[in-house]
């Protein structure tokens, strides 16, 4: 079977929905191929910063409906427990990602958005035209496509991206629990070898997920055992996992993270989201930048296809140059923050300079957040130009 779309957008978390919302928004028919069915879970913080609220309100998502918790504080403490506190300027909501990618899939379904469930296996640009294949054997024909299909897939491998040649250090583990936790918090407790955020999701449930260095964690049995022996050092995880009750049978967990530098646009593919940089998940970013990308590949194209982008060269060159602006020093600061962690000694120092110098933590989160995203959009609509 052959189909045929003006832009098709390979993955459905939140990058891939939010760029098919906007550009069929903007009158473009769009095709977006997601490989797992919605609602799913997916291990993340669930800590969204308020940054993207005006840009989903312009889109027709409104975040409230929802009914998320709201975010305005801090907490940090140091593997020994010290905590240092702090304000979010913006703060943000609590959402969890099988709410919020599944209310995204179904205002896409209310548009006019072909959402397809398969998984993508390659592409190829030639003439101006995207061939993509997914494993289904169906073949795709695009004038444009968007690479949205998160921090590492095998299309990746297929693409022979940079990045699948590093061996990662890190795994991650999440899961909802039941019980006593301020409303208003999150919290970022850190152990040996990793950091925990704790925050509200909807309907009063908490998020548990933390980040693992692979070489401790591979010394224990099981994820239980390894809680125990190693997280509990912190007498706040070790409060919050023997107060609270796991709601889920087990925890989700991944492992190969990568925080190293990717490219914005490999094989002639604009990639947005985790797929042209995953931010280190202490910055609670990582969302806000994927929606916020899918607004800038999104306009860009608009851009493109009224012409006042001459050439397939020019385009991948001006968002490379839009994406590197926007973003690359907030990874920056990710991957420094990620070195530091991995270094018990430097991680205790910095700690330790946050409980003394409580400004520094406003300096690293002004660091690693954006402004809020502005809700106007260049050239909205193809059509009104
Ligand atoms: C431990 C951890 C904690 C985090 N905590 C936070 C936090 O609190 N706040 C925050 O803002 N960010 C956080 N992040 C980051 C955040 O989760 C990501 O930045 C965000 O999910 C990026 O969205 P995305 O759409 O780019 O990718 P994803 O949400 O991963 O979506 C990619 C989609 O592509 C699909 N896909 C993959 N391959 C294919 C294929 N070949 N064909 C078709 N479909 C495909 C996948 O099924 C998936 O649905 C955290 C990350 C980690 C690892």
């Amino acid at each position: 079977m052959q189909f045929e779309s003006e832009i098709l957008i390979i993955g459905g978390g939140l990058a891939g929905l939010t760029a098919a919302l906007h550009l069929e928004k903007a009158g473009f028919n769009v095709i977006l191929i997601e490989k797992i069915a919605y609602p799913h879970h997916k291990v993340c913080g669930e800590y969204v910063s308020n940054e993207v609220l005006p840009y989903l309100d312009w889109l027709g998502i409104h975040i409230e409906k929802l009914d998320p918790s709201h975010i305005k504080n801090l907490e940090i403490t140091t593997a020994s427990g010290k905590s240092i506190k702090g304000i979010l300027p913006l703060g943000g909501f609590g959402i969890s990602r099988y709410k919020l990618d599944d209310f995204l899939y179904q205002q896409a379904l209310k548009k006019n958005i072909k959402v397809v469930f398969d998984t993508v296996t390659d592409v190829k640009f030639q003439a101006d035209t995207f061939s993509i294949n997914t494993s289904s054997g169906t073949i795709y024909k695009a004038k444009q496509v968007l690479g949205a299909h998160g921090k590492r897939s095998t299309l990746d491998q297929k693409m022979e991206r940079n990045f699948m040649s590093y061996k990662s250090p890190f795994l991650a583990v999440k899961a909802h629990y039941v019980g006593d936790f301020p409303d208003d918090l999150v919290a970022l407790h850190n152990f040996n070898g990793g950091y925990c955020g704790v925050s509200k999701v909807e309907d009063d449930k908490i998020n548990i997920c933390y980040l693992a260095g692979y070489e401790t964690f591979k010394k224990h049995k099981n994820i239980d055992e390894y809680q125990k022996a190693v997280l509990y050092k912190n007498k706040h995880l070790e409060h919050i996992f023997e107060s609270c009750d796991m709601i889920f049978e087990q925890p989700l967990t991944i492992s190969q993270l990568f925080f190293g530098q990717k490219t914005a646009v490999e094989n002639h593919v604009l990639m947005i989201g985790d797929t042209a940089g995953l931010i280190h998940p202490l910055c609670g970013n990582g969302m806000a930048m994927a929606i916020h990308s899918a607004k800038k590949a999104s306009e860009i194209l608009v851009d493109y296809f009224i012409g006042n982008i001459a050439s397939q060269q020019q385009l991948e060159k001006k968002y490379t140059a839009v994406w590197n602006k926007q973003f690359k020093s907030r990874l920056k600061m990710g991957e420094v923050l990620a070195a530091i962690l991995q270094r018990e000694k430097l991680t205790n120092l910095l700690l330790n300079g946050l409980v003394k110098m409580p400004s520094l933590l406003n300096q690293i989160i002004k660091r690693t957040h954006g402004k809020q995203i502005a809700a106007q959009i260049l050239n909205e609509n193809r059509h009104r130009i």
